[in-house]
């Protein structure tokens, strides 16, 4: 699904060039669940935002799916993003006057109306949190909002599910339901999920870990006995 081939990215600072990302080459099948660990200015990000078409390398080429999106334009680039990928962010970006129904609805733009609100609560139910649709961000626990920014990932059947540090802002407890609910999606529905995370017990429940330094890979080791949070998710962020 996502071919890396050579890829480097370098910031242009007045006279100062950072090279964020060094000849990195990378393969992700569909259906796989992996981690991007890695100490800050590593290159994460930049190496998600390559990955979502939310930038393009300045050297090297990037097949999604079989395209290559290296040379295209901004609005085909936008329009690929629109229809593959959905976003994750730590801080949930919930637009907090809407209610979670409202802000699961806001990628679909327009076509809005009965059938948008029939997609959004099927995309809240996927995540279990039907039950708080009316309810707006300030009135819903942080692992609940997170649910939310995934419902709103999922609203256009992405593929792809990219989360950077999806848990950064949450407790062990939540942490561990938000990777369960992360978890069945992957298996359940096959959907390729790659999380950013600096946290070792949070990367152990995927399958697969790839190191940044630098901005180069600098270890891929697949996970022998990934945890399984699917549980978690079950009883509910407290455990109980
Ligand atoms: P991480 O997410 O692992 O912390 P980043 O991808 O954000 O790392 O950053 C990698 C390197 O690129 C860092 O040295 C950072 O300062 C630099 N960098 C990231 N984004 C920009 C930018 N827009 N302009 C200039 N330098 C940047
Ligand atoms: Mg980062």
């Amino acid at each position: 699904m996502i071919k890396l081939e050579n890829v480097s990215k370098t910031y242009r600072m007045g006279s100062v060039e950072v090279r964020a990302l060094q000849d990195v080459s990378l393969a992700v099948e569909q259906g796989e669940m992996m981690a991007l660990v890695g100490r800050s200015g590593s290159g994460k990000s930049t190496m998600m935002n390559i990955l979502g078409c939310l930038d393009i390398p300045t050297a090297g080429s990037y097949l999604l799916d079989g395209e290559e999106v290296t040379h295209l334009k901004d609005d085909r680039l936008a329009e690929i993003r629109n229809r593959k990928v959905g976003f994750v962010f730590q801080t949930y970006n919930l637009l907090p006057r809407l209610t979670a129904i409202a802000n699961v609805e806001l990628p679909l733009l327009y076509g809005n109306g009965r059938q948008g609100r029939k997609r959004s609560m099927a995309a809240l139910d996927r995540v279990g949190l039907a039950h708080r649709a009316r309810h707006r961000p300030v009135e819903l626990s942080g692992g609940e909002q997170q649910r939310v920014g995934i419902a709103r990932a999922l609203v256009k059947q992405p593929a792809l599910l990219l989360a950077d540090e999806p848990t950064g802002n949450l407790d062990s407890g939540a942490s561990a339901s938000i990777m369960g609910t992360l978890q069945r999606l992957n298996r359940d529905e096959g959907i390729t999920i790659i999380v950013v995370t600096h946290e070792r017990d949070i990367a152990a429940h995927t399958r697969r870990i790839v190191t940044l330094s630098d901005g180069a890979i600098i270890t891929d080791e697949p996970v022998l006995s990934p945890l399984d949070a699917t549980e978690a998710e079950r009883l509910g962020e407290d455990g109980s």
